[in-house]
This record gives C-alpha cells, sequence and structure tokens, in this order.
C-alpha cells in the first residue's frame, strides 16, 4: 500500500495502540523491504524510499520516545538489533536508521523535564519523523568536539548559520539535530546540541554525494540556516552528552549496522558454497577456507558488540562509570575494531567467492557489502580515533587480569 504522508512530510500518528507484532517481526518486515530496493538504491545513490515508508508503516522511528509521551521506551539493545537487522538488507537503510536513533538517543537521555523538547519526541512518535544529524562542519572533518558556528541568541529564539559540510538524508528528513559552539564568545568545545524541526532552518545546497558506497544516505553538503525557540537547545552540556550517550549509541548502532553488511555478506557466501557443492557432487571451492574465516570473524564482530553492549548498560546509570577512562576508551575502540573487523569479514566473503562474488551481475555479489563496508573506517577516521586515544591512554595501568 503506498505510504500517505502528512503535509508535515510524515506518516501518520500510529499511536501505541496501532502497532502490531513483536519488535523483530516489524524490524523484519521492515528489513525484507530494504533488502528487496537496496540494490536499486545503491545503483541510482537515492534515499531508500520504500525501506522508510515501511519503517514509519511498522512505528519504527519513535520507539525510544518515553511510553507517557506515546513511545515504547525500547532499549539501546533493542535499537541495536533493529539496526542489525536492516543493516543486513540495505547498508543504507541501516545507516540512516541508526544516525536517527543516535540523536534520539541524545534527545531522550538529556531532555531534563523541557516541555519544548518532550513536545518534539511526542511529534516523533505520533508522526513518525525522521532526523538527521550535522557534526561535520567546514574543513574540521571528523573532529566533534569542536565546532566553529555559534548560537546567536535573539529574544527567546536562537539563531544559527553552518557550514554543514556533510548532512545525510539532508532533504528527507523531518528535522535535524546539530553540535554548535554555546555563543560567539564561547571556545570551539564549548558546545551545545540543538533540536530543529523542518520549519526551523534551511538547507541551501554545496555538495553532492556520489561516493563509492553507502549511497543511499545521500550525504550532502549544505549552508544550515537556523531560526528556533532557545527552549530546543538541550540544557546539557554537549561534552557530557557526548561521552554519555553519542560515543556509547553511535558506537554500538553504526557497528551493529557493519556487522550486519559482514552478516549479509557471509549469508550469500554460505549460499555460494552450498551451490558449488550442490553442482559438483560435494566438491568445495577452493576459497572455501575464507568462509570459514568470514564465518569467525561474524562470531568476534558479534561477541564484541554484545560484550560492549553489556558494559554500557551496566554503566548508563553511573556517571562515574560512564565518565571512566576504561569505559571511554573500550567504547572508543569499539568503533575501530568493528569497522576492521567488518571490512576483514566481507573481504574474507568476497575470496570465498572468487570471480562469482567479485562479479556485479552476479546473485552471489559482495560488491555493493565491500563498498558499502568500506565507508565504517573513514566514518570519523579510525586513524584519527587511535591517535587521539594514544595521549590519555599512556597512564592507565593494563589489566592484570583477563576478567578484568
Ligand atoms: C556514510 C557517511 C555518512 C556520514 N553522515 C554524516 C552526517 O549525517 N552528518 C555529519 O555531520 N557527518 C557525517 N559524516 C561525516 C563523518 O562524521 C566525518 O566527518 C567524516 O567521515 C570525516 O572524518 P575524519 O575527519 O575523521 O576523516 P578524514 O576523511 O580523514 O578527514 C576529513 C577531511 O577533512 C580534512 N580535515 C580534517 N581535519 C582538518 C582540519 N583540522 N583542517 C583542515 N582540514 C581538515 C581532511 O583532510 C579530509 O579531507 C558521514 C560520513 C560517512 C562516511
Amino acid at each position: 500500500m503506498e505510504a500517505q504522508r502528512s503535509a508535515a512530510g510524515a506518516m501518520p500518528a500510529q499511536g501505541p495502540g496501532t502497532i502490531r507484532g513483536s519488535l523483530s517481526d516489524r524490524a523484519k518486515a521492515a528489513r525484507e523491504v530494504a533488502e528487496r530496493h537496496a540494490g536499486e538504491v545503491d545503483a541510482q545513490g537515492r534515499f531508500p524510499r520504500e525501506a522508510f515508508d515501511e519503517i514509519r508503516r511498522q512505528g519504527l522511528l519513535g520507539i525510544m520516545v518515553p511510553r507517557a509521551l506515546g513511545g515504547e521506551e525500547a532499549s539501546v539493545r533493542q535499537i541495536v538489533d533493529v539496526c542489525y537487522a536492516l543493516g543486513q538488507g540495505c547498508a543504507s537503510t541501516g545507516l540512516i536508521y541508526a544516525m536517527h536513533q543516535v540523536k534520539m538517543a541524545c534527545i531522550v537521555r538529556h531532555t531534563r523535564g523541557s516541555a519544548a523538547l518532550e513536545s518534539i519526541l511526542r511529534r516523533i512518535a505520533a508522526e513518525q519523523l525522521l532526523l538527521a544529524s550535522s557534526t561535520t562542519e567546514g574543513k574540521g572533518g571528523g573532529n566533534v568536539r569542536s565546532s566553529d558556528a555559534a548560537i546567536v541568541p535573539e529574544g527567546d529564539q536562537v539563531t544559527l548559520e553552518r557550514a554543514a559540510t556533510v548532512i545525510s538524508y539532508g532533504t528527507e528528513a523531518d528535522g535535524l539535530v546539530t553540535t554548535a559552539r554555546r555563543s560567539v564568545d564561547a571556545p570551539p568545545n564549548d558546545q551545545v546540541l540543538l533540536v530543529l524541526l523542518k520549519s526551523d532552518y534551511t538547507l541551501e545546497w554545496l555538495q553532492g554525494w556520489d561516493t563509492l558506497g553507502m549511497r543511499g544516505t545521500r550525504s550532502e553538503g549544505f549552508k544550515l540556516r537556523a531560526r528556533a525557540p532557545a527552549a530546543q537547545m538541550l540544557a546539557e552540556p554537549y561534552e557530557r552528552i557526548h561521552s554519555a550517550t553519542m560515543v556509547p549509541s553511535a558506537h554500538l548502532m553504526w557497528g551493529a549496522v557493519w556487522t550486519g553488511i559482514a552478516a549479509a555478506a557471509v549469508g550469500r557466501t554460505q549460499a555460494f558454497v552450498r551451490d558449488v557443492m550442490r553442482n559438483s557432487r560435494g566438491q568445495t571451492p577452493p576459497g572455501v577456507a575464507h568462509y570459514t574465516q568470514a564465518l569467525s570473524t561474524l562470531q568476534l564482530l558479534r561477541g564484541q558488540l554484545a560484550s560492549a553492549l553489556e558494559r554500557y548498560e551496566q554503566a548508563m546509570s553511573d556517571e562515574k562509570k560512564i565518565a571512566s577512562l576504561e569505559f571511554q576508551s573500550t567504547i572508543t575502540l569499539l568503533k575501530v575494531q568493528i569497522s576492521e573487523l567488518a571490512t576483514t569479514t566481507v573481504l574474507s566473503a568476497l575470496r570465498a567467492c572468487g570471480l562469482s562474488g567479485y562479479r556485479n551481475d552476479s546473485e552471489f555479489s559482495i560488491g555493493r557489502h565491500l563498498r558499502d563496508v568500506l565507508s565504517s573506517p573513514i566514518m570519523i577516521n579510525n586513524e584519527r580515533i587511535l591517535a587521539n586515544l594514544a595521549a590519555p591512554s599512556l597512564m592507565t595501568p593494563l589489566p592484570t587480569t583477563i576478567g578484568a
């Protein structure tokens, strides 16, 4: 059924009462639609419209919103599973969903009873609004803890003008969440998070998105001009939101999408090996050891994500634990580890499938998976992360037991 969009560009209210089935069934339904259109989305470099119509139909955009505001209060663990499912179907769909949920986590966990933010959360749940993210600015690349453009107060409003070099699905989103310098006098690392709805800003197109992979994210560049109620600025300093919510959520949710890409590639490899064996009286293809290797690294990926997820769940409500260097370095390194392992896994899958995996016109092609997963080490460059972590970790004693 063709989705009916409201004037605001969102689906009509779902209401928690109308939600059907378990979360995993709803994610599966969305994954199936995403998978059906993944090739076309990639080839045309277009927004995965059909997948997001289904995601909205399944009410999956507002699941993290508290029940009192019309949502389902889904946990990070549940969101991570949805990201994993969607990543298997279509990497761009999975990543867009993950980016939306990272922003949702920041708002939900740091609302501090703000009526303006609660009203936005209500709308997200009722109208299934999709939020984009703007952290990359000018030529600063992925240094999220530094902003150039500053918030300018104007009565009970604020304005912001920002060179937003990369905003995924910027034109398709119903709103966005941006970092900004607190004021014109503030240093670059004194930042706030500002929540904007479509009516609060304009985007002037600066740069397109013709990339190797993740083509459906349409991560174009814009000049962002915003005017919004000051109350839409999160009261908590971004520094704290960054370490308590933004980094852990991003690394877990992006990581689940990249693991999903790896799982999909391994799935194709499994089908390829079976096919060869069926057609050659049980003989395995020459690259079969790479299939087992891919299975092994996929197992590592899932294990690392599961362990980091557990650590985050234990630390979430413990401010001291979450701020500790031990937790921060674990969750920061998770991004590096998952992106490298996911890339290794997809490369093993490609080598297992040989020419059938290398071809773009084969049912066992690994081409799209490889192009998509190659975005993971550079989505905040791993080298930047490793270099930044070197100095603070120098004074940390190394663990003396395996379980520590
Ligand atoms: C699929 C995908 C989706 C993305 N979606 C979003 C999004 O929705 N919103 C968003 O905000 N960002 C988005 N990004 C951008 C991402 O957050 C990082 O900004 C980007 O990956 C660059 O990271 P990096 O600077 O660590 O790496 P690099 O690619 O190594 O650096 C980026 C560029 O900036 C230059 N550079 C870096 N630092 C400086 C400096 N101090 N002075 C001058 N030049 C410098 C580098 O030379 C390089 O050209 C996305 C990236 C990807 C791959």
